[in-house]
């Protein structure tokens, strides 16, 4: 996988707003935010994305979803957060390292644009 944005950020490459860093993630602040709270969690693992990703990846897979709750929880919205995985051009990815967007702070609309 070839660098991406995101793999410099986790190597300090680039500056981001960093929120939560463990030894399988970090999360930091999305730098055009879609919601008052906006930010995103990706594994230190490079997975480009989520359809790429392998059974034995579950561990992680999970150890994100887990980790983007504390982190809705942190930043005051417990029980109303949405998350959202795009997965390829078609579907709004942009970025080409796994990603988790935590989205909070106002009324979310269903479908999604
Ligand atoms: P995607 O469209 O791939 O699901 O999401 C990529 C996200 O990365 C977008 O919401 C975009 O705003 C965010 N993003 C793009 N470049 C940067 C950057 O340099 N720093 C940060 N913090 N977020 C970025």
């Amino acid at each position: 996988m070839t660098d991406t944005l995101f793999s410099k950020i986790i190597n300090r490459e680039i500056p981001a707003d960093i929120v939560y860093e463990d030894d399988l993630c970090l999360a930091f602040h999305d730098i055009t935010p879609q919601a008052p709270v906006h930010i995103l969690i990706i594994p230190k693992q490079a997975i480009v994305k989520i359809a790429d990703a392998a059974e034995s990846d579950q561990s992680l897979l999970g150890h994100l979803l887990l980790k983007a709750r504390v982190i809705a929880k942190e930043q005051g919205y417990e029980d109303a957060f949405r998350l959202v995985i795009n997965n390829g051009s078609a579907a709004g990815q942009t970025v080409f390292h796994l990603h988790v967007h935590i989205l909070a702070g106002r009324q979310f609309n269903w479908p999604p644009g």
